[in-house]
């Protein structure tokens, strides 16, 4: 009979099989379930490696062995197999919790409801001109498949709230909190306080020689730390104040304060537009000024970082009109920061599967800078019906090389083109990878 510790990992993901990789050569007795189809190469991978792994079910009386359940974040609490799992005492856990075990390096966990890639990638490019830095999470390779092949010494993870809900002992000596707006309520019985509280597991285990680095003019962050004591050291960032001990902007430098330890850069030679990336800017070199990283390489870092794909990605100038990809932009918070840093008159391509959106703090800069809206989705109506009266022009479209060709009629030269659809990608796309290609591929077509 076997000894080995049984594994269940459900979902034969890019997490999934990392698990299973670093499970197996921790000597783990591995079995993935899939109750969908698990992708070509995942399915390789583990038949390459003997990994025993099943699809189209999940076969419950074996899965119900397990001594440790692994669930892939994709996959919500409320599902039967997890209740039953919980209900009978079998650990259920997420992949940074179990993958974090084997690994002694420094870890920079970055979460919030938007921004965390932009500000998990700058991160990492200041941090690997100095240091053997690895960047995981919601990104590229599983952080667990690079434990396994790599051990960096440190790592900048992009963490989401669902892989927080899997953590037991899973903590970052820094945490990055870049801000909390409603999303996801769906997994959360539609209460924004579970939410909230979700995100703030980034803080669960550390104690007072660790730090969160958050930002201080979020009032639901603000809020939520005057009515909860936590151990963290906490440097706040602000574009609104001065701060003491963490960073602030005065007279258009970045200041930063650690310990009475003072850098100062000028702000206006970022690469990065808009005032939320100025915040991911303070965020990302608060984190490599605490890891002692030089003030000059981090401020070249800032100066030479050429953005992250889909947001707010500056994709061709035709005919004097800049196209602007931002179709990460999938909930209203990120659109009213991609509008907001608009400073020319704007065509606007929004729409896709609504997640429940407020539209009304977008009203001011669609009186202020847009001049045309394209409605792109299954379902315009809630679109039209909130924006019909507030601009000279509004169409609708379901397909993307339609709305880029509508969009080139309608502007002139000097203005933006800008897709940020404030929406779900999956009325119409695959993701909003997808979506963002496919606009990409629209303007070079043009
Ligand atoms: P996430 O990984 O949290 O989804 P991204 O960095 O991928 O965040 O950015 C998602 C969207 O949010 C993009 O449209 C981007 O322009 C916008 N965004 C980026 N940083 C912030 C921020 N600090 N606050 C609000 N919106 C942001």
């Amino acid at each position: 009979m076997s000894q080995k510790t049984k594994i269940v990992i459900l979902g034969g993901g890019e997490s999934g099989v990392g698990t299973a990789l670093l499970a197996q050569a921790k000597g783990y007795d591995v079995f993935v379930s899939d109750k969908g189809k698990i992708k070509e190469k995942y399915k390789n991978v583990l038949i390459n490696k003997g990994v025993d792994w099943e699809e189209e079910k999940h076969s419950e009386v074996r899965i119900l062995q397990a001594d440790l359940v692994m669930k892939s974040p994709g996959i919500p609490d409320s599902v039967p197999l997890v209740k039953l799992l919980k209900k009978e005492g079998v650990p259920v856990v997420s992949e940074i919790e179990f993958a974090s075990k084997f690994t002694n390096a420094t870890l920079v966990g970055v979460t919030g409801s938007n921004g965390k890639t932009t500000t998990a990638v700058l991160t990492h490019h200041i941090l690997k001109q100095a240091l053997n830095v690895g960047l995981a999470g919601n990104i590229g390779d599983s952080f667990a498949k690079q434990v396994l092949e790599y051990d960096y010494e440190n790592y900048v993870l992009e963490i989401s709230s669902f892989q927080l809900d899997g953590i037991v002992d899973f903590k970052p000596e820094i945490a990055v909190l870049t801000n909390i707006t409603p999303d996801h309520l769906d997994r959360y019985e539609y209460q924004f306080e579970k939410y909230i509280d979700s995100k703030f597991r980034i803080v669960l285990n550390q104690t007072k020689t660790d730090y969160l680095i958050y930002d201080a003019d979020d009032e639901v962050i603000v809020n939520w730390l005057a009515n909860n004591t936590i151990e963290s050291q906490l440097l706040p960032f602000s574009l609104t104040k001065r701060i003491e001990n963490g960073a602030y902007l005065e007279n258009e430098n970045i200041v930063i304060t650690i310990d009475n330890d003072k850098i100062i850069m000028p702000s206006n030679k970022l690469t990065l537009e808009g005032k939320h990336n100025l915040k991911n800017a303070m965020a990302a070199s608060t984190v490599a000024h605490l890891l002692k990283i030089r003030k000059q390489t981090i401020r070249e870092s800032l100066e030479n970082f050429q953005g992250v794909e889909h947001r707010l990605e500056h994709v061709l100038k035709i005919n004097k009109v800049q196209y602007i990809n931002d179709s990460k932009a999938t909930n209203v918070n990120a659109t009213y920061y991609a509008l907001e840093s608009m400073e020319t008159p704007t065509v606007w391509i929004v729409g896709g599967t609504d997640k429940g959106n407020e539209y009304k703090e977008l009203f001011q800069f669609i009186n202020e800078k847009v001049k045309a809206i394209i409605c792109l989705g299954v379902d315009n109506a809630k679109l039209l019906e909130n924006f019909g009266n507030m601009v000279d022009v509004i169409t609708e479209t379901q397909s993307m090389s339609e709305a880029v060709k509508m969009a080139y009629k309608l502007a002139e030269p000097g203005d933006s083109v800008l897709l940020s659809p404030a929406c779900a990608s999956f009325d119409l796309f695959e993701s909003y990878e997808d979506r963002g290609r496919q606009f990409k591929d629209a303007v070079r077509k043009l």
